[in-house]
C-alpha cells in the first residue's frame, strides 16, 4: 500500500490541530493509506521545504502563518488566491495554490444561521490575510462592509486591492455608531486579528472604554480560547457569538476534498477539532 501524504506547513506549527481533524476523517472513511502531518518550515527555507515535500511525494499541504503570502510566488495561485493575495492550500500534483478560507468563512456563518447577508452591516476588525479573505467573500454577498484596523491606511489599501468601496472607521466610536444606526438585519462584527488568542486571552480588540452596542452578532476567527473576551462582550449585551473553529474545519474539509476527491465527513472533523482544542486547553 503506497502511503499518500498531506499535511500543514507553518512556523511554529506544534500547536496545529489540523492533523487531528484530517486523520480523524481518514480513519472514519477507512482511508488507511492517507496520512496528514505537521511540518515546521522556517520562512528562510520555504522554497526548499516545498520542493522537498513535492520530491518526497506529498499530494498537497495546507499553508498557515507565516507562509500564506510568501507561498504565492512558489506555486501557481488560482484566481481566488490571487484576488486575496494569500493561499492556504497547495496541490503538488498540479503545482497550484488556492484559498479555502473564504468559502469556509461564508459557509460557517451560514451554518450558524447568518446566511442572509444582503444589506447586512458587517464590521471587519483587522486588515491582514484573514480580513482579506472575509472581505472578499462578503463583498460578493451584498453585505455592507466597514473595516477598522490599528493601521487605517492598510485597511484602505486592502479595500482598494479587493475592489470594495473604501469604508474605514476612524475610531471605535464611529464603528459603534455605524453599527447602531439604522439597523435592518442584526449587524455582524468579525474579528480578524489575533487579539484575544491564547495565551493572551485577557485581551480584546474592542477597547473596554469604548461603547459596545447591544444585540450584535460576533464572529471571532479565534478558536482558542473557545470563548474570547469579544465573544463575552456580545453575549453580555444580548448578542450572539461564534468562534472560528467551524471555519478552520471547513477550510480543511475543502482541502481534503481537493486532494482526495472524497466528500469530507464534516461532523467527524468538527468533533475531532473540538476534542483537540479541549486537549490543548
Ligand atoms: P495577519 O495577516 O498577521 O493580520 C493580523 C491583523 O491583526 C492585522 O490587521 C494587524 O494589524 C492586526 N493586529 C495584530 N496584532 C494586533 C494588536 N495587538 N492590536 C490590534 N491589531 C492587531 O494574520 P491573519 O492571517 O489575518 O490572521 C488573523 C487571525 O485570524 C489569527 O488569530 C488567525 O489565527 C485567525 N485565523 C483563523 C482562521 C480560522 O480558520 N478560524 C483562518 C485564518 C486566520 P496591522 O494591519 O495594523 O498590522
Amino acid at each position: 500500500m503506497t502511503q499518500k501524504r498531506v499535511g500543514v506547513i507553518g512556523y511554529p506549527i506544534e500547536h496545529s490541530i489540523s492533523p487531528a481533524i484530517h486523520n480523524a476523517a481518514f480513519k472514519a472513511l477507512g482511508m488507511d493509506d492517507w496520512l496528514y502531518d505537521k511540518i515546521a518550515i522556517p520562512p528562510d527555507i520555504l522554497k526548499l521545504g516545498l520542493r522537498e515535500l513535492r520530491d518526497h511525494g506529498y499530494v498537497g499541504v495546507n499553508v498557515t502563518i507565516p507562509h500564506k503570502q510568501a507561498a504565492m510566488a512558489l506555486v501557481e495561485p488560482d484566481e481566488t488566491a490571487q484576488a486575496v493575495g494569500a493561499l492556504n492550500t497547495i496541490d503538488f500534483r498540479t503545482n497550484t495554490g488556492t484559498n479555502t478560507d473564504i468559502q469556509a468563512f461564508i459557509d460557517d456563518l451560514a451554518a450558524h444561521g447568518v446566511d442572509d447577508l444582503v444589506d447586512r452591516k458587517v464590521l471587519i476588525i483587522g486588515a491582514g490575510g484573514a480580513a482579506r479573505a472575509a472581505v472578499y467573500g462578503l463583498a460578493k454577498t451584498g453585505a455592507r462592509i466597514v473595516v477598522i484596523n490599528r493601521d487605517s491606511e492598510k485597511a484602505s489599501k486592502m479595500l482598494r486591492d479587493l475592489g470594495v468601496m473604501p469604508a474605514v472607521a476612524p475610531d471605535w466610536e464611529y464603528a459603534a455608531q455605524w453599527l447602531f444606526a439604522m439597523r435592518g438585519k442584526t449587524p455582524l462584527i468579525v474579528n480578524c486579528t489575533p487579539v484575544g488568542m491564547y495565551p493572551r486571552g485577557g485581551e480584546c480588540p474592542w477597547p473596554d472604554e469604548a461603547w459596545f452596542p447591544h444585540n450584535l452578532i460576533v464572529y471571532d476567527m479565534i478558536y482558542r480560547p473557545a470563548k474570547t473576551r469579544l465573544m463575552w462582550k456580545a453575549e453580555n449585551t444580548y448578542g450572539k457569538a461564534y468562534n472560528g473553529l467551524g471555519m478552520l474545519v471547513r477550510q480543511g474539509a475543502a482541502a481534503f476534498k481537493l486532494w482526495t476527491g472524497v466528500e469530507p465527513p464534516i461532523d467527524v472533523m468538527m468533533q475531532a477539532a473540538q476534542e483537540a482544542v479541549e486537549q490543548l486547553a
